[in-house]
């Protein structure tokens, strides 16, 4: 016991890239201020520069269409704070209404800002996802209006993986109103294709620590021409759309993190896939009373998020960690308080059943021999904590 590790967490987040790690080595005495006009600046800003054709390229981006940012909150927080720009502000009238509509399985960066601009009027409406987890386009098209300015939706689920189809979507909000449409794509970047133009979106979020690179950078994309408002006032980084000097070690990282991605993302996308699928099918044989949540097909093929009946998710997650196996109960923010998750609930899980879920997120670390080792160890901890569960022992008789 104790010497097996397991980290089976990457929804929460990724262990550096060892090309990420080299690069940040090599790059700790870049320390010009990107905006210094002497040679030193000029360097860290080359470097920066560099990162953000990555970037752009890898998603089918222009390189100014590329705006730093500190995280994936941050980037979420800037795209739906727009409307709390003065009206004046470089000409835009937000006059004619500020109504956004989101999802109930949005991040809590994306449902909590909406709380927050609800309590300053801005109207916020919230789409229902079926048992799956994918929303409806036909209430997404009654629900637009002529007052609707922003729709967000996120690309794929954190918690159980489930992939909308966002270009879809962007073409029912762009042809039946004149919203601008968002998209958090923290845990799809870098998994899945996207490519902006081709999903026709106006805003994305990516964050580094998602995909193999350092907590505390992210990027958000901005069509050009599109309405913007700083969420970060101050300097003129980031061509006045960020201030704040620039996080020039995090960029470079994220920039070769992404440039990895482009190198192993379909390989790795297939051997995860098959990795999950042999997951779910023993766990299925090996264990009584269990439940798949999220889409059986449009669904990360990291991601496996499964409920048992009669355990509490945090006995089961604490026995796992006892044996070296690190996964999640619902959310990484959701844990240590005792609220079911709420993407589990809007996807019409019972509160119980949604207390006995835990969530296998996979990634490019994990090896086919942790799978053996993981699924004996999930019989035997679900084992032992339904055996302390009198309530389910009773319904076994
Ligand atoms: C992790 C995550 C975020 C937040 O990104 P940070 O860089 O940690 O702030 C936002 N959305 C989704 C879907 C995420 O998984």
């Amino acid at each position: 016991m104790g010497t097996k590790f397991v980290y089976m967490d990457n929804n929460a987040t990724t262990p550096l890239h060892p090309e990420v790690k080299s690069i940040i080595k090599e790059s700790v005495d870049i320390f010009g201020n990107p905006s210094s006009l002497h040679s030193c600046g000029r360097l860290a800003s080359e470097h920066v520069e560099k990162a953000r054709e990555k970037i752009a390229s890898f998603i089918g981006a222009e390189h100014e269409e590329i705006i730093f940012v500190g995280s994936g909150s941050e980037a979420n927080n800037t795209v739906l704070s727009i409307f709390l720009c003065s009206s004046k502000i470089r000409g835009h009238d937000w006059s004619n209404g500020k109504d956004i509509i989101t999802t109930r399985i949005e991040h809590p960066c994306v449902l909590e800002t909406s709380k927050c601009l609800r309590s300053r009027g801005v109207n916020v409406f919230y789409l229902d996802v079926d048992k799956f987890g994918k929303i409806n386009l036909e209430q997404l098209k009654d629900m637009l209006t002529t007052k609707t300015r922003l729709v967000s939706i996120m690309m794929a689920n954190n918690e159980i993986g489930t992939i909308q189809d966002i270009k879809s979507i962007a073409d029912v909000v762009h042809e039946n109103s004149g919203a601008l449409f968002h998209t958090d794509a923290v845990q799809a970047v870098g998994k899945i294709p996207v490519d902006v133009k081709e999903l026709g979106v106006d805003f994305l979020t990516l964050s580094g620590h998602k995909m193999y690179g350092p907590k505390g950078i992210g990027a958000l994309y901005a069509k050009k021409g599109v309405e913007f408002c700083p969420f970060i006032r101050g300097g003129q980084q980031e061509k006045g759309r960020r201030a704040g000097t620039e996080n020039t070690l995090g960029i470079i990282a994220l920039g070769k993190a992404i440039e990895m991605r482009a190198k192993e993302m379909e390989e790795e996308h297939i051997r995860l896939k098959g990795f999950k699928d042999i997951l779910k099918n023993s766990l299925e044989q090996k264990i009584a009373d269990i439940h798949f949540n999220g889409h059986p097909d449009d669904s990360l093929s990291s991601t496996l998020n499964v409920s048992f009946d009669g355990v509490e998710g945090e006995a089961v997650l604490l026995y796992l960690d006892l044996e070296g196996i690190a996964v999640s109960t619902g959310s990484a923010c959701a844990s240590g308080s005792l609220n079911p998750s709420h993407v589990l609930l809007a996807t019409g899980v019972s509160a119980e059943r949604a207390h006995g879920s835990i969530r296998v997120s996979l990634g490019r670390e994990n090896t086919k021999e942790e799978l053996g080792y993981v699924i004996e160890i999930f019989q035997k901890v679900i084992a032992k904590v339904r055996g302390m569960s009198t309530a389910y022992s009773k319904r076994r008789e």
